[in-house]
């Protein structure tokens, strides 16, 4: 689950990671009373599930009233588009009105959960400012790590080292340590998989401060904290990837035209790989699980159904524990609600393959048959092709 900036900063606040005084706004009026407030020049922040803003407008210096209330307006209520929201944008509910600083260096510091040592790493980078994709790409050099043992946390020395290879004064090490050490148990505490300051700035004054903050925690943790699962705004997330949730589906929406049911992620990941391969591109990413019920399968084709991007459905299921009998069903009972207006090429295997063949072939339902994956994908392809 992901947060926005000001969630973010009032989070990481209440761990003393030093951030700008700033206020959440829903509406224009809002905007202006707190840019008063705060004083001016300030700073009028979009808040999307998205970075990329300041090169989109979406960040703007605002110096008066009148400003402050045109730039509240141009942004509350409509699409902003930045080079990770897609052509369509998002549309900005909220800003957030915030102190503005003396910038002296943008600098970089992140934390995420490294797969290769099992360990929260923190990252910290001269080059702030930027995405640190980018970066990583140009320049992986810049990027220093530190592995964080889970008995220990974040070592002083460690933390020391990332401050000396950022190129800090003296004086300004105590600070970057208290922070890195703040960012540190934040994240532990509070279950985070990704943490991200960019930029941190070095202020005029040579403060300390998080410009920017981007929170994502893992979902699989939040049952342990109620009040962090308050922050979700369902309005920021994909509709077709709530309702999968609400039935324990394993969903990612993605922008292909092929829609793909699977069962158990590595058959849905050789799925897309060789949907792929022939030539199309998955709408999503769909693990209806090994014990899935009818109803359950009936929910995962109703959501494939929904997205009108999807020209083609392609079920490849190996029956397991999920016998292709129930997943017949399942398929049926969404088919007859809801119409079935599109190609389905369907690849079954396993436990009670010729009852779940049957069951289909009876339906009266128009479905391409395939005799393997390579085989079901090349159908499914073909298929979306011939649709317009
Ligand atoms: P992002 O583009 O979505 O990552 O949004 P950021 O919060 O990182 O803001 C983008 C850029 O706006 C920063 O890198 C800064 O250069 C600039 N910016 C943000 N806040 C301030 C501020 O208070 N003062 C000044 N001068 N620039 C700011
Ligand atoms: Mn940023």
């Amino acid at each position: 689950m992901n947060i926005h900036e000001h969630q973010a900063k009032e989070l990481l606040r209440r761990y003393q990671v030093a951030v700008p005084d700033g206020e959440a706004c829903f509406t224009i009026d809002g905007a202006v009373a707190a840019a008063t407030r705060m004083g001016f020049p300030c700073v009028v922040k979009a808040q999307i599930h998205a970075g990329g803003r300041g090169k989109a407008g979406g960040v703007k210096v605002v110096r008066d009233v009148g400003e402050a209330e045109a730039t509240a307006r141009a942004l509350l209520g409509k699409p902003l588009v930045t080079h990770q929201t897609g052509p369509q944008g998002r549309v900005v509910r909220r800003l957030l009105v915030e102190r503005a600083c003396q910038i002296a260096r943008e600098l970089y510091l992140g934390m995420v959960v490294d797969r290769a040592t099992n360990r929260a790493t923190m990252m910290a980078s001269t080059e702030g400012g930027i995405e640190i994709e980018e970066v990583a790409a140009r320049t992986p050099e810049k990027i220093m790590r530190e592995t964080i043992d889970p008995a220990i946390g974040l070592a002083s020395y460690q933390a020391r080292r990332l401050a000396f290879g950022l190129g800090l004064a003296k004086e300004q090490v105590p600070k970057a340590v208290g922070f890195m050490t703040a960012l540190a148990r934040c994240f532990v505490e509070s279950d985070c998989s990704l943490a991200e300051i960019n930029p941190l700035v070095v202020t005029g004054d040579g403060g300390l401060l998080a410009l920017d903050a981007k929170i994502g925690f893992d979902d699989n943790g939040l049952f342990r904290h109620p009040d962090l699962r308050e922050l979700r705004d369902p309005s920021e997330e994909d509709p077709r990837e709530q309702e999968a949730a609400k039935h324990e589906l394993s969903y990612i929406a993605l922008d292909g035209n092929i829609g793909c049911m699977v069962n158990g992620a590595g058959l849905a990941m050789a799925t897309m790989d060789i949907v792929k391969s022939a030539g199309g591109t998955p709408a999503n990413f769909l693990d209806v699980g090994g014990g899935a019920t009818a109803e359950k399968v009936a929910a995962a084709f109703r959501i494939l159904l929904s997205d009108a991007a999807v020209r083609a459905i392609f079920i490849n299921i190996f029956g397991g524990i999920l016998r292709c009998d129930v997943l017949a069903e399942g398929v049926l009972q969404a088919a007859r609600e809801v119409g079935l207006t599109i190609p389905l090429v369907v690849r079954m295997e396993g436990t009670n393959v010729d009852e779940g063949k049957t069951i289909l072939a009876s339906s009266g339902l128009d479905i391409i048959t395939a005799s393997d994956m390579l085989d079901g994908a090349r159908k499914a392809v073909a298929a979306a092709r011939r649709r317009p």
